[in-house]
């Protein structure tokens, strides 16, 4: 009955200056695949006339499918939906502003062919983006593979190719804070890459500024580390041994010679740095804290209010 081929899931959030183009881009692409395709596109809460948009191409050709959330949930979540609803054999994942260049999903198409079940798209160059966001991503990632255990592949998006069986073992993963490159290596199965050139964004801006960057980070670290956790253990006991010895010195001077040190500076400095590392840990500590918080009210990931060629 299901004879999909390739799905293709696309998060779309006020994306209205680039969707002509993509949707251009995707029928000569759909038209050289070897097998029927779909492509799920996840309007994520959009306020522009993004969902107009969707909604006239999936009418004009309906192997466009639309999902409309009420509100925005977030890309990773956005991607979620579209994998739950995804038919095909394989699973592609790739964002809307062509900077992922569809063009490469034949060499994704061809490894998978060749076996793989999960294949990364690793970017070798990117254009268009600050020197700031290259170096940032670059020390988060080695960052990262230090204090997980999951190798995760550096320098991939979530560009990327799912086999059906790794697409329904990943829909069995709820958890709230999702960091989808992350996932996709932890999941296991055959993981192979193909290498490409980054573009820049074809238009509009990028629709995650620092903060929403920021956020990402520490959902990647608490979701794949408890090394923060860790970290306040081997710091307290780092201190607590220097702080002995050091107290052992002072005690030693005042009985043995003449010199003393001096009170109320030397409190207050070793107060205020203390009680900083202490507000610190208890943070990390609240961080963790409030992801359990947050995972046990199972809430639903995401909410459709409507669909257009799925079952919603
Ligand atoms: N996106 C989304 N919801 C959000 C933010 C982004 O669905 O809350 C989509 C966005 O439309 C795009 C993809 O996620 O298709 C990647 O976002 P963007 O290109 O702005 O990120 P960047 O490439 O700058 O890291
Ligand atoms: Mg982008």
């Amino acid at each position: 009955m299901n004879d999909v081929i390739y799905s293709f899931v696309i998060p779309v959030f006020n994306e209205e200056k680039v969707l002509g183009e993509l949707f251009k881009r995707f029928e000569s692409v759909l038209g050289q695949l070897d097998g029927a395709a779909e492509v799920l596109l996840i309007d994520d809460g959009s306020s522009d006339q993004s969902y107009e948009l969707l909604k006239q191409q999936y009418e004009k050709d309906s192997r466009f499918k639309v999902l409309k959330f009420s509100r925005n949930f977030g890309h990773q979540n956005a991607v979620t939906a579209g994998l739950d609803q995804a038919l095909g054999h394989a699973v592609i994942i790739m964002d809307a502003d062509l900077q992922d260049p569809p063009e490469v999903v034949f060499d994704m198409i061809r490894q998978w062919r060749a076996g793989f079940d999960v294949v990364h798209a690793v970017r070798q160059t990117r254009q268009g983006e600050t020197w700031f966001k290259l170096a940032t991503a670059n020390l988060f990632y080695r960052f990262l593979e230090k204090i997980t255990e999951t190798k995760i592949v550096r320098n991939s998006g979530d560009f990327r190719l799912m086999d059906r069986k790794v697409v329904q073992a990943f829909c069995r993963l709820r958890e709230q804070h999702r960091f989808m490159r992350g996932l996709s290596c932890w999941i296991g199965f055959k993981q192979g890459c193909v290498f490409y050139e980054r573009q820049a964004r074809f238009a509009g801006e990028t629709k995650y500024p620092l903060k929403k960057m920021m956020r990402l980070a520490v959902n990647a670290i608490t979701s794949f580390s408890d090394w923060p956790l860790r970290l306040s253990f081997v710091m307290g006991a780092v201190i607590s041994f220097l702080a002995m010895v050091g107290v052992m010195g002072i005690v030693f001077l005042k009985m043995s010679t003449n010199w003393f040190v001096p009170g109320w500076a030397s409190i207050i400095a070793v107060l205020s740095i203390f009680n900083g590392m202490t507000m610190m840990m208890l943070g990390i500590l609240g961080i963790y804290v409030g992801r359990i918080f947050q995972e046990i009210k199972h809430r639903p990931l995401y909410i459709l209010e409507k669909t257009h060629g799925v079952d919603g």
